[in-house]
Formats: C-alpha cells, structure tokens, sequence
C-alpha cells in the first residue's frame, strides 16, 4: 500500500539566477533551489519534472485556474479560455465539485484521505463569501475542515505552519518550529492514504516583492519540508511538491511569472512518475494511478 503526499505551494516558479531571486545563493534552501538549465541535486534522491503552468492559454498563470487544474487534472484555463485569477469563479467551481481529486479518489474506494490545512474560528463564524479551491474540493468531497482544536491533537498543520499567525488571531495554540510542523505532516500522512497540504505565504511574499521576507518564508519551509520527508517512509509514501504558477523566484515584478514550475517527486518510482508529469492537468492523473492502478483511466 502506498500513501500520497500532495504538498502544494503557492507561486514557486523555475528562475534564472540572479539577485530577483532569492533563493539564488540561500543557504539550505533543498529542495526548492532548482534553476533553469540546472540539473538540481535534490535531497532524500527526489526527481524534478519541469511542469507547464501555462496550459496553451494566452497570460500569465493565475492561482484559480492553476489551483483547479492541479486538483482534478483538468486544463481549467483552456476550459474557461483564461486564467483566473485568485478564487474559483462558478465555472471552476463546477470543474472542481465534479472532478476533484477527493472525489475520484473516495469514488475509486480510497481511504481515509485528509486536507491537512487547519481553518480557523473565523471560517466557521463568518463564512467568507469568496472560498479557495482546495476549500471547495474538501466541501464537495464532503470531507471534514480540520479545526484548531485538530491542531492542537497533532492532526492538523496552520498554513503558516509555525502557528504564528494563529496567535496573532487570537488563538491558544503552540509556536511549531518548521521541524516540528514537518514531523506532525509527516504523522498526519503515515495515517491516511493521501493528504493534501497547502502553503501560499510564498505568493504573498512574491507579490510584496520584500527580498528579506522571501528568503526568511522560503528558508523556513525548506526546513519544514526537508524534516517531512525525513520523518516519512519513503518506501511507502510518495511525495509530489508542486505549484500552481512562478512568483517568488522573480522578484524583479510584482505579477506572477511565465516560468515553468518545479514539480519534485520522492519515493518509490519517483523518476517513472517525474516522466509522467508535464503539465499542471497530470498531477491528479498521477495521483490517481498510483492509488488506484485498477479505476484510473
Ligand atoms: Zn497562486
């Protein structure tokens, strides 16, 4: 039995090198320093598939679109004839609620699967009027919202996996150093056949432009990332880290990137799954075939 990790980060993009880049010359920033024209050397043996966020649609890649395509495999720019972004508009949201990555998989008898994010007081008080896409397949799947209460059980990470802004907001929760938060994903992953994980500081940060803040943000979810992957059994998980379209790795502008962006895979078949993948529409796929060889299609 294999599980799945999907840890997806919002605005990673593939750079040049140079100094609108932060993560040229940072220190321990493995496994997400990958460069154009590089052959990257990526810990715990992990395979790079370069991905097209473009999808054949004319303009820059945006997080709607980017974020429903990678959720159900299907190219939601070229299906709405644009890329959208921030939230799901109706359209995607149709996209979204008929073939999200939750639904094909409980469909195909795969369980239990988790979105690992934690949502706090706030969404269940006021239910914002816009939602993500993530938040919309966890709801069409009818799969439970992790609550802070879960996060303090060790079943569930903030998206600022430090809990730091938890606290601003009010919460009685614990600081988590990035080691910390990576070992309670990587607990949350050995328990269910596929969690999906999402991290956006790094768009934010990208938009801001702020060099010192991208840095500490990448640097800090390095670490994260790279205790996860030590924590698991890479024998049994595979791990797929991607993004929706490039940001931070240009800092040059404040707009999303034409970059492709860094799709890394780990674990058993890491490198016959890195060949499978070539765009943003075949990570679902993907997912898929390796949980559920027989339904995949
Ligand atoms: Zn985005």
């Amino acid at each position: 039995m294999t599980n799945v990790l999907l840890f997806f980060i919002d605005g990673l993009g593939i750079g040049t090198r140079g100094s609108h880049n932060p993560l040229d010359g940072l220190e321990a920033a493995g496994p997400l320093a990958i460069f154009q024209n590089e052959e990257p050397v990526i810990p715990f043996d992990g395979a790079l598939a370069v991905t097209d966020a473009r999808l054949g649609v004319v303009g820059r890649p945006q997080s709607a679109s980017g974020q429903t395509t990678i959720l159900t495999g299907v190219n939601a720019p070229a299906a709405i004839g644009y890329h959208k972004q921030g939230f799901p508009n109706r359209a995607l949201l149709d996209i979204i609620r008929e073939h999200s990555i939750f639904l094909q998989l409980s469909s195909a008898g795969v369980a239990p699967i988790t979105f690992a994010n934690t949502y706090s007081r706030g969404f269940f008080e006021s239910r914002p009027r816009w939602i993500s896409a993530t938040t919309a397949a966890v709801e069409a799947a009818g799969l439970a919202f992790n609550t802070v209460a879960d996060l303090k059980e060790g079943r569930a990470v903030f998206m600022d996996f430090t809990n730091a802004m938890l606290v601003e907001r009010g919460e009685q929760v614990d600081l988590r150093t990035p080691e910390e938060a990576g070992e309670v994903l990587a607990s949350i992953v050995g328990r269910h056949r596929f969690t999906l994980y999402e991290y956006f500081i790094t768009d934010k940060v990208g938009h801001a432009q702020d060099v010192d803040a991208a840095r500490h943000v990448l640097q800090n979810l390095a670490r994260m990332i790279r205790r996860t992957l030590e924590t698991i059994d890479l024998k049994s998980t595979t791990v797929i880290l991607t993004s929706d379209h490039g940001n931070i790795e240009d800092l040059s502008t404040r707009s999303h990137t034409l970059n492709s962006v860094p799709t890394l895979i780990w674990g058993a078949n890491n490198r016959n799954i890195a060949a499978r993948i070539a765009s943003l529409a075949d990570i679902t796929p993907v997912i898929v075939q390796t949980l559920a060889p027989e339904s995949a299609n």
